[in-house]
């Protein structure tokens, strides 16, 4: 694999339905690379009669964890599909992980950058016991509003709901993991698991932390200051 990968998303698991999904897609549209989530390369191999398909369906009926080495197997195949038709690089969203994960990545792939996006846990917390989908056309909503003052030299924080159409609010559902106890355990385990992984990749000078200034819309301007690519959309635009 030549080394053109353009960026790699590490992240707290429970971002996926915020930030990290939202932020790793824009990159990857305007880019023009694809966003590879593992998770997603589980549910295409699932939908495929692909060479891991049955095993991979076992795993999951049994519902158990799909390995790391699995994982790597897919993400492989799909970096060598993506290099075979003349992609420049990927955007990879979630992964790795663990250290573990990390260490067997490092011999598929060189990353140029991983980024961490971070947000305080107790707005973490609320915005995980805010989600909400609509039961009808499983729209993904959030109730949760966030607003807090700067202070002690902190800077504020907004992250405005994403409230659902009015023809969704009566159908709306909670998922029976987003309960304080699973969202807690969860950031047990990212904290136990995933944070040496910033160490990692610090210590390969591969590291850019970013403290999430609140929701997609004050947080992606400076997102793409802090990647150099502020004035990425105009070049793109003025090259078409
Ligand atoms: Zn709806």
């Amino acid at each position: 694999m030549e080394d053109h990968d353009l960026l790699s998303e590490l992240f707290d698991p429970l971002f996926t339905f915020y930030f990290s999904k939202d932020s790793a897609s824009r990159l990857s549209n305007l880019l023009g690379v694809p966003h590879i989530a593992t998770g997603d390369l589980v549910r295409e191999e699932l939908a495929s009669s692909g060479p891991f398909s049955s095993e991979l369906s076992e795993i999951v009926n049994r519902g158990q964890l799909v390995s790391d080495e699995l994982i790597i197997s897919l993400l492989s195949k799909k970096l060598a599909a993506g290099e075979a038709n003349g992609e420049t690089g990927f955007i990879l969203d979630g992964f790795p992980r663990t250290i573990k994960q990390a260490e067997i990545l490092e011999g598929v792939t060189d990353l140029d950058l991983v980024i961490n996006l971070k947000l305080r846990e107790d707005i973490l917390l609320e915005k995980c016991l805010g989600r909400r989908i609509c039961n009808q056309c499983g729209g993904n909503f959030n109730i949760a509003s966030i607003n807090i003052k700067a202070e002690d030299g902190s800077p504020g924080i907004i992250m405005a709901p994403l409230l659902p159409p009015a023809n969704c609010l009566s159908k709306l559902i909670t998922r029976s993991d987003d309960t304080e106890a699973v969202v807690r355990e969860r950031l047990r385990i990212y904290n136990e698991m995933t944070r040496p992984v910033e160490e990692f990749y610090r210590s390969r000078g591969k590291l850019l932390v970013f403290d999430l200034p609140g929701g997609i819309p004050e947080s992606w301007p400076k997102l793409l200051h802090a990647l150099n690519l502020d004035d990425y959309e105009d070049k793109q635009s003025a090259a078409a």
